[in-house]
């Protein structure tokens, strides 16, 4: 039977591309969403993927929604934790919610899938988990501070799994994506976009397709000796 994948905010801007690249290499894919239903039901009909909604900062939620895929698809080989929000502002002006609400998300969103999918992944001594950080999680950025604190500890998260995963199979590794053209970079003001494509190398904001071969890469049986690894796709914008 072919691998089965998860893919958390995977009907949308880099998760999409991720879960149609997934797809193309001969997984199954279960496309997670939070509640845009309009744009995941659009998302199936162009690419025949099943899209699944939970709130991923909901650890319940995050159990029973994988309980769901394993039963509908079958055990699930590959996670790739690429939901994420912001909810900027400059830290006089951000509120414990705002800080929260990032946090709960963007890493314990990271902690509740890995627990749900690790268990079985270490049993059956093959897994790929690929958690999707962020440039401004090793830089920082201004009005920032819940995004790139949480970024900066997947980072971390990784890391430390990664060294609990590694004699059980499972490779777990994290790309920081610079700036992608998605809805979260649209979403930049116009003035403050230009200044950062002036920063980034290469001249251009990064593709989510860009994004979505290297988290192919690590996900495919070739992948299995790097593990523990964070592979910036930034065009240059960040190099350490
Ligand atoms: P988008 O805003 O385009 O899409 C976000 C996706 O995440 C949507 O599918 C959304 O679902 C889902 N989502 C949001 N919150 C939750 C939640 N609580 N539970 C489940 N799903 C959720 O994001 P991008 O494609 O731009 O970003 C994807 C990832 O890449 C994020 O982690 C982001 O931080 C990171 N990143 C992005 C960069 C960029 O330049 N775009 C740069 C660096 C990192 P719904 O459609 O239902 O709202």
């Amino acid at each position: 039977m072919g691998r089965v994948a998860i893919v958390t905010g995977g009907t949308r801007g880099i998760g999409e591309a991720v879960s149609i690249a997934l797809r193309d290499m001969g997984l199954t894919v279960a496309a997670n969403y939070a509640g845009n239903d309009a744009r995941a039901a659009d998302f199936t009909a162009r690419t025949g993927i099943r899209a699944v909604r939970w709130d991923v900062s909901d650890h319940e939620a995050c159990m029973a929604g994988v309980a769901d895929v394993e039963a509908a698809l079958g055990p699930v080989d590959v996670l790739v934790n690429n939901a994420g929000i912001t909810r900027d502002g400059t830290f006089m002006k951000m509120t414990y919610q705002m800080w929260k609400e990032v946090m709960d998300t963007n890493l314990g969103g990271c902690f509740n899938m890995a627990k749900a999918v690790f268990p079985g992944m270490r049993e059956r001594q093959w897994g790929r988990i690929v958690n999707i950080g962020s440039i401004n999680g090793q830089a920082g950025q201004y009005g920032q501070v819940n995004y790139a604190a949480a970024k900066s500890g997947i980072h971390g998260f990784t890391k430390a799994l990664a060294l609990e995963g590694a004699r059980v199979g499972v490779t777990v590794n994290a790309i920081a994506p610079g700036y992608i053209d998605t809805d979260m970079v649209a979403a930049v003001p116009g003035e403050v976009l230009d200044k950062i494509v002036a920063k980034i190398p290469v001249g251009r904001l990064g593709r989510a397709q860009e994004i979505a071969r290297g988290v192919a890469f690590l996900c495919s049986e070739d992948g299995g000796f790097v593990t523990g690894s964070t592979l910036s796709i930034n065009g240059g914008q960040h190099m350490y």
